[in-house]
């Protein structure tokens, strides 16, 4: 099998799934107060503080989430929650996932101004539009790091800088979900108050997330109950998620720039050989993550080539696995053109993709172009 749609979810990695074995096999709940709870306790604290260590923060400003979907939800309705009855603009940017643009668009029914920031007519999007959109009346800015169709990075420590000098108390967030471990991410830098995290993008289960909370900042819970994650995050820590999501940043940590730098490496052959193919247009602008590369084949719908690739047992993505199939408006935010917006797919590759991957990759495209009928 050659996987490169990593940017939908990566396969754990032997260090995740031994992590899980061991939180399932240390049953006790977190909370009890006797010694298998502490036992479990103990392994919930390592983990938190591996993250807290990654993102440059202390371990109780890391609370654990289900996964990055709730992170974003609890940042933006707890950021209305605390701010919203004084003030009602929230600034986002065009291009988010739906787990941030689907939550702004609910506060915007609920009587909120949501600034859109869109990308400018070379695809970009500037840090001082972002700043423009923020007035005294602003509480939230929530502001994607990498575009997961495109790899595309934003501006977000610029424009968090920019906005924090003016605006201090405006609430900055983060979704870092395709940015974490694969690109430099302190929350410091970024100026962010909230970051959110998922642990499928990078090699621990699916279910697992967090969300970073700068101390300080005042953000009521999203999930109310038994108290956990310091009441900030009602229910039982599911143990061996979290040790599986320990696990995987405890691996990726010291390897984000070498491992960055050999994606980088594969990136680069990726365009060649696009570019060697005349049908073949590489989406995806100069700078962006090497990790995401959005391309279109000329010629080709998107979901015939998926499936022709299938077939070869090569697995990508068309647009974003959440669009499932629907045309992507964030692409067409970044002014794609129409047409290729049909024929766009999305590589998306691991720690472990090699050239090699690529070969069968263009080989496949190749034959699906001499195999398949044009688009009409
Ligand atoms: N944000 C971005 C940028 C993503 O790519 C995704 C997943 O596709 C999410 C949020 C949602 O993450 P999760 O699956 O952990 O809820």
């Amino acid at each position: 099998m050659i996987y490169l749609d990593n940017a939908a979810t990566t396969k754990p990695c032997d260090e995740a799934k031994a992590a899980v074995m061991k939180g399932l096999e240390v049953f006790g709940n977190p909370s009890s107060l006797h010694r298998a709870g502490l036992d479990a306790e103990l392994l919930v604290s390592d983990a938190r503080e591996i993250i807290a260590d990654a993102l440059g923060v202390t371990p109780d400003e890391v609370y654990f989430t289900s996964g990055a979907t709730e992170s974003n939800n609890t940042a933006i309705f707890g950021a209305y929650k605390a701010h919203g009855k004084r003030k009602k603009r929230v600034v986002i940017s065009s291009v988010e996932h739906p787990a941030v643009k689907n939550p702004a668009q609910e506060l915007e029914d609920m009587g909120c101004e949501v600034v859109r920031i869109s990308p400018d007519e070379n695809g970009e999007i500037n840090a001082r539009d972002i700043f423009a959109a923020v007035n005294e009346d602003t509480f939230l800015v929530s502001c994607m790091l990498v575009n997961n169709e495109n790899g595309y990075i934003l501006p977000v420590e610029k424009a968090f800088s920019m906005i924090k000098k003016k605006y201090p108390q405006v609430i900055t967030h983060c979704d870092c979900v395709q940015g974490f471990m694969k690109i430099p991410v302190k929350a410091k830098k970024l100026n962010a108050d909230m970051i959110s995290l998922s642990g499928h993008k990078i090699y621990a289960p699916k279910g697992i997330g967090a969300l970073y909370v700068k101390k300080g900042v005042h953000i009521p819970p999203f999930m109310l109950g038994g108290g956990q994650e310091k009441g900030f995050r009602s229910g039982t820590e599911s143990v061996p998620l979290i040790c599986g999501f320990g696990a995987a940043v405890k691996k990726l940590a010291p390897n984000v720039s070498a491992n960055f730098e050999k994606a980088a490496d594969i990136q680069a052959y990726l365009i060649e050989k696009c570019n060697e193919n005349g049908d073949v247009f590489v989406n995806s602008r100069k700078g962006g993550s090497p990790y995401v590369t959005s391309i279109a084949v000329n010629g080709l719908k998107s979901e015939v080539l998926l499936h022709y690739l299938e077939k070869r047992e090569i697995y990508v993505s068309s647009g974003s696995a959440c669009s499932k199939g629907k045309k992507s408006s964030v692409l067409k935010e970044f002014r794609y053109p129409e047409q290729s917006l049909d024929s766009t797919i999305r590589i998306s590759f691991s720690i472990d993709t090699t050239k090699a991957d690529i070969d069968a990759l263009m080989e496949g495209i190749k034959s699906a172009q001499n195999d398949l009928c044009k688009v009409r």
